[in-house]
């Protein structure tokens, strides 16, 4: 079965997302559809509470939809396991939030080492990786630092770092420079550029506007419900 044509890396097709809490029920996305290109950056905007994240764990294979479709690569992930939408996520996406998520005991080199280690490569190699990985992203001389040691700015490297050690084909960024100051914020953009000048696409989830607005293509999202000019 041909699902999607060769261009479109993921396609959410009619997604609906409902929460049940006790006998309410939030229903966080309302029949989204989108196709995420290769190579392209994307950036989905909209209020606080209104599906972002929702939607972007519907892209990343980090949640199942209550309905609708998500296919990735021509695949329908309605007929994949666990552990194939597992083996998905660490060798096709790398995620990158607001928080950073690194591992606090771990440091910098090892933090962007660990997603290697779950593709069985051998411990010089993901080290070689890891560090060719940072020295890119400007942060060699800190490799062995714990992330307390880092400014926001330089966490949030880190956590690029180690979504790009993977060479994945999708990187998926909830609200990166919600915690960075405006000018590490655009840092952290341009770098994405970069990235994306290599062929990775990119989608940025945010509340902003203004970061919004530096993705060549934008989509908005409100009440669960998606809109592109
Ligand atoms: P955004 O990222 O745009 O702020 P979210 O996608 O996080 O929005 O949330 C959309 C809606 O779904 C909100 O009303 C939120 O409270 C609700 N929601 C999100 N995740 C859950 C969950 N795990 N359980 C219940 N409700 C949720
Ligand atoms: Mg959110």
């Amino acid at each position: 079965m041909n699902n999607t044509n060769e261009n479109e890396l993921v396609i959410l097709r009619d997604v609906w997302k409902i929460f049940s809490m006790g006998n309410t029920e939030v229903q966080a996305l309302r029949g989204v559809s989108l196709s995420i290109h290769r190579g392209e950056i994307l950036s989905i905007m909209g209020p606080s509470g209104s599906g972002k994240s929702t939607c972007m764990n519907m892209i990343g294979c980090l949640d199942r939809p209550t309905k609708g479709d998500v296919i990735i690569n021509g695949r329908n992930t309605a007929t994949m396991n666990e552990n194939e939408l597992a083996t998905f996520r660490n060798k096709t996406v790398g995620f990158v939030f607001q928080q950073y998520f690194l591992l606090p005991n771990l440091n910098v080199l090892e933090n962007v080492m660990l997603p290697l280690r779950y593709q069985k490569i051998p411990i010089e190699q993901r080290r070689e990786r890891a560090e060719e990985a940072l020295v890119r992203i400007g942060l060699a001389d800190r490799l062995t630092h714990k992330p307390n040691e880092l400014s926001g700015g330089q966490r949030q490297r880190v956590a690029i770092a180690r979504a790009t050690v993977t060479k994945p084909m999708l990187i998926l960024a909830d609200e990166p420079t919600g915690a960075l100051d405006s000018e590490t914020g655009h840092s952290v953009l341009d770098l994405f550029q970069e990235i994306n000048a290599e062929g990775t696409a990119i989608v940025i989830v945010t509340h902003d506007p203004e970061i919004g607005r530096t993705a060549p293509r934008m989509v908005k999202i409100k009440d669960g419900l998606l809109s592109e000019d």
